[in-house]
């Protein structure tokens, strides 16, 4: 049943689309949008269109950027010989929210599952071992403690031990089946710190 009308039932329905809106928030988001002074919603699709358009993959890192290279990569009082291998951008946000970690990223987007159909190839590896031809003394694997983000270190110990770059793992005081991103800032120091040599 249309009972809005179709441009607002329209907003609701893109809106309720989005991941964690249920159909109650999207009619609330959506009543509050159409309330909103004209220039206010204009300036939200607009950083909508913006954001879409202009955010590109850093040809470093791989992470969501929107310049060539990401502020990070392009840190040169980063260590740069200490890589953090991440499944995605929210993963890095949540470790530079600590200040604590002075070296690089690298973001696969996404990790290893038999069970999706995501094989290696699928992820950003290929990009990773590249980066680790160049001068690099350690790799950090912060993948999740999830099956995939087990399943994605070992294939990566596997890959990198033989080139003699030490490999680690964070410890596992990160939750099984955590997403890094919820993790308060004092276990995720913890689990760096703790890292272990895979
Ligand atoms: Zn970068």
């Amino acid at each position: 049943m249309d009972y809005y009308g179709k441009q607002i039932s329209r907003l609701i329905e893109e809106l309720a689309a989005l991941p964690g809106v249920g159909a109650k928030t999207a009619q609330r988001l959506a009543f509050h949008i159409i309330n909103m002074p004209e220039e206010r919603a204009e300036g939200l699709s607009q950083a909508i269109i913006d954001a879409r358009h202009n955010v590109c993959y850093c040809k470093t890192c791989q992470t969501l950027t929107d310049k060539e290279e990401c502020p990070i990569c392009s840190d040169e009082t980063r260590n740069h010989k200490e890589i953090m291998v991440v499944e995605n951008t929210r993963d890095l946000a949540a470790y530079e929210k600590t200040g604590k970690y002075n070296g690089v990223y690298h973001v696969l987007h996404g990790a290893i599952s038999p069970m999706l159909g995501i094989g290696p190839n699928d992820i950003r590896i290929k990009e990773l071992l590249i980066r680790l031809q160049g001068d690099v003394d350690e790799v950090i694997i912060a993948t999740n403690s999830s099956l995939e983000g087990e399943a994605t270190a070992m294939y990566l110990s596997k890959l990198i031990k033989p080139t003699g770059i030490k490999v680690t793992r964070i410890a596992s005081g990160v939750p099984v089946g955590g997403d890094l991103e919820y993790i308060d800032e004092v276990t995720l120091l913890r689990a760096l710190e703790g890292r272990m040599e895979l």
